[in-house]
Formats: structure tokens, C-alpha cells, sequence
């Protein structure tokens, strides 16, 4: 399980080993570094479990808290979908 993770991590994020405790990735939502050895991040169902997504690894992405809290259990076609409706109603308001 660990070694196919491992795998998934370097074909979907990219994966820096900077030295043995000072690694990052890339968030699966926003594509901004990750520093892993700050312990200070999130795990997001691709496919969210609430929509029948599983905990295989293939279907599991490393982001910050925060934005795997700003995409809940949308899907990312939802999540993007989303995200233009605010862009969109906050730049009205601007
Ligand atoms: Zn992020």
C-alpha cells in the first residue's frame, strides 16, 4: 500500500526530496508547494467519498487544509464550476 503510494506521489504531484525530512509536492487543488516535513496538510478523496470515490491511492491527492476544505465533497468539475460563480459575483461587486 505504502510502496503504490509512494508511486502515485510522484506521478501525480511533484515530488522534491529536498533532504530526508525537508520534501514537498505540489497540492492537488491549487498546485502550490507542500513542505511535508511541516506535517501540516490534508488528504482529498479525487472523487469524493460521499459520491462513491474510495481510499485507493489513485483516487487519493495530498493539499493544503484549506483548500481541501474549500472543496468539500464537490467534484473538481464542481469545485471549478464553483469557483467561477464567486469569481465571477465578487469581480461584479468590485
Ligand atoms: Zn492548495
Amino acid at each position: 500500500m505504502i510502496e503504490s503510494y509512494i508511486k502515485h506521489l510522484e506521478s501525480n504531484h511533484n515530488l522534491v526530496i529536498h533532504s530526508e525530512e525537508n520534501w514537498t509536492v505540489d497540492c492537488g487543488i491549487c498546485g502550490e508547494n507542500i513542505n511535508m516535513g511541516d506535517m501540516v496538510f490534508s488528504l482529498d478523496h479525487i472523487i469524493p467519498a460521499s459520491k462513491g470515490g474510495t481510499d485507493t491511492p489513485e483516487n487519493m491527492s495530498i493539499t493544503h487544509p484549506e483548500c481541501n476544505q474549500v472543496k468539500s465533497d464537490l467534484s473538481l468539475e464542481e469545485l471549478v464550476e464553483k469557483m467561477k460563480l464567486i469569481v465571477s459575483y465578487q469581480e461584479s461587486k468590485l
